[in-house]
């Protein structure tokens, strides 16, 4: 046993490790953050999803490239999404300690969630595990504005980001897309004073970098999509040539 292994068994036995979803102490020697019966109970989306909104279909439905039932006729400047799970529940629940709670690490089981269930996926079509590495040259968080930043310590997107940029063998860029305003929590706007909110609040600091480049645009949640929109909006007036949009959890508009 190594010292660092013996603290941190001392430690365990002070301060049992909680699942940071139920809050129930886990007695396992595996370095874990989320209990057996929590990770059980995500809500993971099916393979036959909505490409652009990302919601899961009925088994009898395809969606074309215009969209699903819930999303056609939103104008989205983004080319395709992708993400885990539904935001509901043990998820929810993750990645609100995650953002609110400041709980860093969290984004490493959280990306283990969105990895195992890309690679999980087998169909040709949408963005699973394979498409992405073939699909695109880089992976971008969406930015926070700065004040936010340093207010919270960390842009949890731009912690999702890099550890999927490893799991995808691509390089991440960090420092070009960035928030010029401080925009107002979106939680009780509709979608289009969302959208007016939004409007020109991304630019980037190297119009070049994303010329011709396929870039993952990554976040926490995927709700209306008019953040991303508006990310894809500036990166393509850029040049950028698609824009795909990769979060752990997703609402559908
Ligand atoms: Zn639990
Ligand atoms: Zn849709």
């Amino acid at each position: 046993m190594t010292i660092k292994t013996y603290f941190r068994a001392l430690l365990d036995i002070v301060f049992p490790p909680r699942c940071f979803s139920c809050d129930r102490d886990i007695f396992t020697e595996k370095k874990s953050y989320i209990c057996e019966d929590c990770l059980k109970n995500i809500r993971y989306v099916g393979e036959n999803r909505c490409l652009i909104c990302g919601y899961e279909l009925g088994p009898f439905v395809s969606a074309s490239d215009g969209g699903c039932t819930r999303c056609r006729g939103f104008k989205v400047m983004f080319d395709g999404t992708s993400y885990a799970a539904k935001f509901e529940g043990v998820i929810r629940e993750l990645i609100h300690r995650f953002k609110y709670n400041y709980v860093d690490f969290l984004a490493e089981p959280l990306v283990e969630i969105l990895i195992n269930h890309l690679s999980a996926c087998n169909t040709q079509t949408g963005l699973n595990l394979n498409n992405l590495k073939k699909e695109v040259d880089v992976v971008v968080p969406v930015p926070l504005f700065w004040w936010r930043r340093f207010k919270r310590g960390f842009n949890q997107s731009e912690l999702l980001a890099k550890k999927i940029s490893k799991h995808l063998l691509l390089p991440v860029s960090t420092n070009n897309l960035y928030r010029i305003r401080n925009t107002i929590p979106q939680i009780k706007l509709s979608r289009t004073e969302r959208q007016q909110n939004m409007r020109g609040a991304f630019a980037l600091k190297r119009t070049e970098e994303f010329k011709k480049r396929r870039v993952l645009l990554i976040d926490d949640v995927l709700t209306t999509g008019v953040t991303a929109s508006e990310c894809a909006r500036v990166i393509k007036a850029a040049g950028g040539e698609k824009v795909y949009v990769l979060t752990i959890a997703g609402a559908g508009f």
